[in-house]
């Protein structure tokens, strides 16, 4: 029954875009998929730590069960890992029972996994009234995707949302920036020196008003040689404006205590990259 409904949902999803799209974007991944995934972590990690940087990955559960030795480096890497759901489906195309059945699933292997987690983040960033009463539900303490949409995500706080019964969400949201590395490498085909860019001028609006800005920054585009500069040409900038960049569940605890940034930093920078898949044969077999 599950594995039904994903598949209607992830044929609606492909009904949405055209063919040919999703071909040249299937090459695409498969050239990205070139790079082995630990090759890709690896190069992010180094760059982090030169600038002493932390991130935060969502990853899909049935990605990270394909892989625990990889799931147990990311897990000693004193970055944080979140739940990017069971299979990387369009939550608002299932049933309530079935967006139950993917998030209790992605807790159990998650647990099963011992991969300590806070966090949520829905694939595609999408979300119905029920996703938002079942991160409610499950106990999230926060999620990164609802921030996404057009409401939010020029904010620079956390927030809270209402929920069905009026009452606020007992879990933070943060707004997340419209301008993703897939935004810019798959739709504008940017350079890694104009990506920086962007990136650097939505770091310093967040400046002004002494905010917070998270960016959604996919392993598997950012870490291929061609990108990773413009990682690190945000942490030179950050580091030389004295940002604070720790991963979400830090950024929300400090705040909450203090209702300021550590160090009285000007601007709280949260790093995000979600991992769908760990190989391209991943990527095919997403039903
Ligand atoms: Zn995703």
């Amino acid at each position: 029954m599950v594995n039904l409904n994903r598949l209607t949902s992830w044929t609606r999803h492909l009904r949405t875009r055209r063919g040919n799209r999703i071909f040249l974007q299937a090459v695409k991944m498969f050239k990205f998929h070139m790079t082995p995934f630990s090759i890709l972590l690896q190069r992010i990690c180094e760059v982090l730590e030169e600038y002493d940087s932390k991130f935060t990955f969502p990853l899909t559960a049935s990605t990270a069960q394909s892989n625990p030795i990889l799931v147990k480096w990311l897990k000693s890497s004193h970055h944080e890992i979140a739940i990017h759901g069971y299979k990387h489906v369009r939550y608002p195309f299932l049933s309530t029972k079935h967006q139950f059945l993917e998030i209790k699933k992605s807790i159990q292997v998650f647990k099963e996994l011992r991969i300590p987690f806070q966090g949520f983040r829905a694939p595609y960033n999408l979300y119905s009234e029920t996703t938002k009463e079942l991160i409610n539900k499950f106990g999230f303490k926060w999620d990164a995707g609802i921030g996404f949409h057009r409401d939010y995500r020029n904010g620079h706080k956390f927030f809270k949302i209402r929920l069905k019964d009026g009452k606020e969400s007992s879990y933070t949201c943060i707004p997340l920036c419209e301008w993703s590395d897939d935004r810019m490498i798959d739709n504008y085909n940017l350079s890694s020196e104009k990506m920086a860019k962007i990136l650097i001028y939505h770091l310093e609006k967040a400046r002004k008003v002494n905010g917070l800005i998270m960016y959604d920054l996919h392993p598997i585009r950012i870490g291929q040689n061609q990108y990773i500069q413009s990682l690190r040409r945000l942490l030179i900038h950050a580091n030389k404006i004295d940002a604070w960049i720790p991963t979400i569940s830090e950024a929300i605890n400090y705040w909450s205590k203090h209702h300021q940034w550590k160090d009285s930093a000007p601007v709280c920078c949260l790093l995000t990259g979600d991992i769908d898949n760990f190989t391209f044969f991943d990527y095919i077999r997403r039903i």
